[in-house]
């Protein structure tokens, strides 16, 4: 809070006060009030929002939302080959499975999973 002068009588006042007290003047310089707590609203709501829109945005394309799902696939299935209960036979054709997953995600996005 400071002080300023009236444009009108030269009276010093608050730089808040919308009129001068003493002669009623609208305070031309005035600096409307903004409290610590209402600026960390409006940046934590800036960002709140801006997050909403990223991930609105993240989210509306299909293809990203797909290439995560493939993406969890091949990992689900990499897990796999290294389970210790698959025989020797079985571990080979999850691996070539994998493979196949991993083929199919390069030749669909370009690049690797
Ligand atoms: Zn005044």
């Amino acid at each position: 809070m400071a002080l300023v002068k009236c444009t009108e009588c030269s009276k010093e006042i608050s730089d808040q006060a919308a009129v001068c007290p003493s002669c009623g003047a609208p305070n031309k310089n005035r600096v409307k009030p903004m409290n610590g707590f209402l600026k960390a609203l409006l940046v934590v709501g800036g960002l709140f929002i801006l997050f909403l829109m990223f991930g609105a945005y993240e989210g509306s394309k299909p293809e990203n939302r797909e290439k995560q799902h493939d993406r969890d696939a091949i990992e689900l299935c990499r897990s796999r080959i290294s389970n210790p209960s698959l025989d020797p036979e079985a571990q080979r054709f999850v691996s070539r499975t994998c493979d196949y997953m991993v083929d199919q995600f390069r030749a669909k996005y370009g690049v690797e999973p």
